[in-house]
């Protein structure tokens, strides 16, 4: 036989090995390749009878761990198809990364390679000896040794040489991964007065300890790869205390399971439920938007649909856009299914991951629930797919493989002849189109489920109102904070952007401080006193004097959430106050203070657009928008959708339980349609009146995109390459007779021209079909250029920028 093998490489097409006699594969299964001086893994996608006695590598062996399952093998092929990527790829991300087997390799001379090496010093070498190319007599040399063989260019071409002529032989140990240990730290000793203050980033590392209250080394370590060298000097001095645990502590084991009896449905959700309850029945793909607006009760839809799945026999999957954000989900899930739900989140260790993977795959449990990552979860006899806050780009995987969990949770359900739901207040316009085309069902739930009306929203035109001199809280806003808190109520106010300043510039020349790495300015953090790049993580201290022309001017201007929460806590002293961003949830600290605000233990809870996931908190009942300008004038055709959906989405956190809510805009575009129709909870206007944007300008969903991306250090080469992409997708609309109507659009700098170092430009490819837009954005990828410009496609663009 011959197995077709997808291995785990960005390679674009499997590849041919022989089957040797006594080894038993199946579609599906993984195994080990060689490939080159070494083997790699891979996934079985294909079992062929040899046609002919073809000159194939046999296959070593098989991985110990449990095959993917066809149905999963051939959503693998669609993805790769689909959005361009390496089918191995694809198959790579399907495995969990505890159960993705390591291999060790060990190098040994063969009988003829030792008489080799003992003759390379001798003064008559045999011919053979001889005759061997200097790289590999040198390797043999290091190998004789004992000695690994060197990390240098030529080194693998130099042992397969050496493998080829007989001379060494290649063992292929393969481990799979178990339980890890980790390192937890919490604070030592006080620090005392001067120990830290030439230590600036020790002290940072000890700050983020103290907040979290006990951290894994792990997560310091993907903030700062530096980390673990302060924390060993912190523990040396005492100022740290470790602690190894044998698995890292699960987030969600610690939260009390509710017991969520369901409730009596209301109209709308029988209603719903009346459509979706025949389509389980007939077990055919049948897909759903449920539009419910925030409160209405989507979720109680999800578990009762669910149920009646489980209770056919069937499982199902369910996607949120950030699990870790919404513990209380999980928490409903559980209290309602128990044990047979599988929380799939970022605070699984490898091991645990595949723990919870096998305990999918044999059905011991029967609804696999995460993020994006889960919609690979291997559950078979799928009858139902929920994907709540579809709208959420995060669905969308922005390096790699850039898939859309959303669309591949939809292939998925087809496939099995699910019932899928994508439910949002806010569903995106695709999906809005799709329903509106016919192709998705619509179900409504147009009220809160308490019946409580929807908050009233104010529009603060900060064109009218000025702010107070250097301050961002207009009077109304305050008046209404202090209101609240005056009522014993809660609030949130929301404003995406984190940190203190978010530039900072010098008066005299004029010149903002950048990034070193990216074309982006510096944010100021005032609890860490750096200067922090938001795209890549580069940190420095703020400077005393402008680097451009040394004046001693430097001004901070600009505000992010630390800053509101700084005047914030001015205003209102005795308000208890907490802020949730990138900078402050981490881990337990993130649920401790979600827990705070639902308990009624926070008055004021500030945040960035973390803080309008789905939370449900009764008590709030005001919500103040601080600036809804943010990100409206990105340069991308989203922009404002994300604008409209932010806001509405926030605005959905007030008046959820007994009281009304109130929620107040500021902003400088009082007139613009996403500040109005969220103004007026009016999602169908927005949604007709971007759809009829996007067709004019010819954007999804009246058009297919892919953007190619090129990115590299050296300007000249990426832009060379970039026009050669171009060039070739524009040859090929030229030739391609599905390609009328397509169009190449580009290449140009992307906004974001400088990333990390490199030097970013793109192109679009449009098209009305997604085979024309493949043929197009292939043609642009044959492009070669140096190796040091990197070509990357992403299908359905989520972000321009
Ligand atoms: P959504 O996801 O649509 O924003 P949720 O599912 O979080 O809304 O529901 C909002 C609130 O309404 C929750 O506190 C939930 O317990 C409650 N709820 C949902 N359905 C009902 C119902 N039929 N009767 C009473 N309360 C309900
Ligand atoms: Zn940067």
């Amino acid at each position: 036989m011959i197995a077709r093998v997808a291995v785990f490489l960005p390679v674009e097409q499997p590849f041919d090995y022989l089957v040797p006699a006594g080894l038993a594969v199946e579609v599906g299964a993984r195994v080990w390749a060689p490939w080159g001086a070494r083997a790699v893994e891979g996934v079985v996608v294909g079992l062929d009878p040899p046609d002919a006695p073809a000159k194939l590598k046999p296959l070593s062996r098989r991985v110990d761990a449990p095959p993917v399952g066809r149905e999963l093998v051939a959503l693998a092929a669609w993805i790769a198809e689909y959005y361009l990527a390496p089918p191995g790829e694809v198959l790579r991300l399907m495995v969990p990364a505890g159960g993705r087997a390591r291999s060790r390799r060990t190098i040994s001379l063969t009988d003829e390679g030792k008489r080799a090496a003992s003759a390379l010093e001798a003064a008559l070498a045999p011919a053979s000896v001889a005759a061997l190319p200097s790289r590999e007599r040198a390797l043999l040399g290091v190998l004789a040794r004992g000695a690994p063989p060197p990390d240098a260019p030529g080194s693998a071409a130099a042992l397969r040489g050496l493998l080829e002529r007989g001379l060494i032989a290649i063992a292929e140990e393969v481990r799979t991964r178990g339980a890890r240990e980790e390192v937890w730290l919490s604070p030592g000793r006080a620090p005392t007065e001067n120990e830290l203050a030439r230590a600036p980033r020790r002290a940072e590392v000890l700050a983020e300890v103290a907040r979290a209250g006990t951290i894994s080394l792990e997560r310091l370590r993907s903030g700062d790869p530096r980390a673990p060298s302060h924390v060993r000097a912190l523990v040396e001095s005492g100022l740290l205390v470790e602690e190894r645990r044998a698995v890292e502590r699960d987030p969600f084991a610690a939260i009390p399971l509710v017991a969520s009896p369901p409730p009596t449905l209301t109209s709308a959700q029988a209603a719903a439920l009346a459509v979706i309850e025949p389509a389980l029945a007939r077990g055919a793909y049948a897909p759903f938007v449920l539009h419910g607006v925030t409160g209405s009760g989507k979720t109680e839809v999800y578990l009762r649909a669910i149920a009646v799945a489980l209770a056919q026999g069937k499982r199902a999957l369910v996607l949120v856009p950030e699990i870790s954000l919404t513990p209380q989900l999980a928490a409903r899930f559980r209290g309602r299914f128990g044990s047979q739900v599988a929380v799939l989140h970022s605070g699984l260790t490898d091991a645990e991951r595949a723990d919870a993977w096998r305990r999918i795959q044999t059905g011991e449990v029967a609804i696999a629930l995460g993020a994006r990552s889960a919609v690979f979860a291997p559950l078979e006899r799928l009858g139902i797919v929920v994907v709540d806050e579809e709208h959420d780009p995060s669905f969308k995987q922005q390096e790699g493989v850039r898939y859309h969990g959303r669309d591949v949770a939809l292939m998925r359900a087809r496939a099995a002849g699910a019932v899928a739901l994508l439910g949002s207040a806010t569903p995106s316009v695709e999906t809005y189109a799709a329903a509106k085309e016919g192709r998705l069902g619509l179900l409504e739930l147009p009220e809160r489920a308490t019946l409580r009306p929807l908050p009233s929203v104010e529009i603060i035109d900060l064109k009218q109102h000025k702010l107070p001199g250097g301050g961002f809280l207009s009077a109304p806003l305050v008046a209404a904070i202090d209101e609240t808190l005056r009522a014993g109520e809660q609030a949130i106010l929301f404003l995406n952007r984190r940190g203190f300043s978010t530039f900072i510039l010098c008066k005299s020349c004029g010149q903002p401080a950048r990034c070193r790495d990216c074309s982006v300015t510096l944010t100021w953090h005032r609890a860490s006193d750096r200067l922090r790049c938001h795209y890549c993580g580069f940190a420095t201290p703020p400077p005393k004097t402008c680097a451009s022309c040394g004046a001693q001017a430097i001004e901070r201007l600009g505000y992010g959430t630390e800053r509101v929460e700084a005047a914030v806590r001015e205003r209102f002293p005795d308000a208890r106050i907490e802020r949730l961003d990138r900078d402050t949830a981490q881990g337990a600290g993130l649920v401790r203070v979600l827990d705070a605000v639902r308990d009624g233990r926070v008055d004021v809870l500030i945040g960035t657009q973390m803080i309008t996931k789905g939370h449900d908190f009764p008590g709030v009942t005001l919500v103040g928008v601080v600036l809804a300008d943010q990100g409206m004038g990105l340069p991308d055709f989203r922009a404002v959708e994300r604008t409209f959906q932010l806001l509405e989405q926030v605005a959905g956190r007030a008046g959820r339980g007994e009281r009304p809510g109130r929620v107040l805009v500021q902003t400088y575009n009082a007139q613009h349609p996403a500040i109005a129709c969220a103004r007026d909870h009016a999602y169908h206007r927005f949604a007709e009146e971007e759809l009829a944007a996007r067709r004019e300008l010819g954007y999804p969903p009246s058009a297919r995109l892919a953007c190619v991306h090129v990115d590299g250090a050296d300007p000249l080469e990426v832009r060379k390459v970039a026009e050669a992409a171009a060039g070739a997708a524009r040859a090929a609309c030229a030739r391609a007779p599905e390609s009328v109507g397509a169009s190449v659009l580009g290449p140009a700098e992307a906004p974001l021209s400088r990333l990390k170092g490199r030097t970013r430009w793109q192109l679009f490819v449009k098209a009305q079909n997604a085979r024309a837009l493949r043929t197009l954005a292939r043609a642009a990828m044959t492009v070669t250029g140096p190796r040091t410009v990197r070509l990357s496609v992403d299908v359905d663009p989520i972000s321009t920028l």
